[in-house]
């Protein structure tokens, strides 16, 4: 499978590790945010979020529990943004399931997405869109 995080997890292409359990690894992103910046994936390749079994999900849980603390401390960060980019428009380069772990700071010049009202009457009509959508298992 030619994918950059497969091959972290097996050693082909170098990187910072900072954690790891049976299922998941995380290490350090080599384009960050800022300094501390780390990359949660399954040791398992799986595209995106919706396709990673749920035991995955929960491991990667959990150890986002038990790295943010040590990150936020190791790099005196004021705050932290967990993200995930879900495909390709929404930001999504490489397509092994991951999230990122990002220190912040006061005044570190990064923003947030801008929100935008709805239109009269849209909200509404969306919330029921998606309810009609959601299986419950
Ligand atoms: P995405 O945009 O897919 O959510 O984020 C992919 C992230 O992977 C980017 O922040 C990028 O800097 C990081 N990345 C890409 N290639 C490598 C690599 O070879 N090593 C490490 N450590 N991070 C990488
Ligand atoms: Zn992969």
């Amino acid at each position: 499978m030619d994918c950059i995080f497969c091959k972290i997890v097996t050693g082909e292409i170098p990187s910072y590790k900072i954690y790891e359990d049976e299922n998941v690894l995380a290490f350090l992103d080599i384009t960050p945010v800022n300094p501390g910046h780390t990359l949660v994936i399954p040791k398992k390749h799986y595209k995106n979020i919706i396709d990673t079994p749920d035991e995955l999900l929960q491991g990667m849980a959990l150890a986002v529990k038990k790295i943010a603390p040590a990150i936020i401390k190791a790099v005196k960060a004021d705050a932290w943004n967990l993200g995930a980019n879900n495909g390709a428009v929404a930001g999504q380069i490489v397509m092994h399931t991951h999230w990122h772990i990002m220190p912040r700071f006061t005044n570190d010049g990064h923003h947030l997405w801008y929100g935008k009202p709805y239109a009269d009457g849209e909200i509404a009509e969306v919330a029921q869109r998606i309810t009609d959508n959601i299986k419950i298992r």
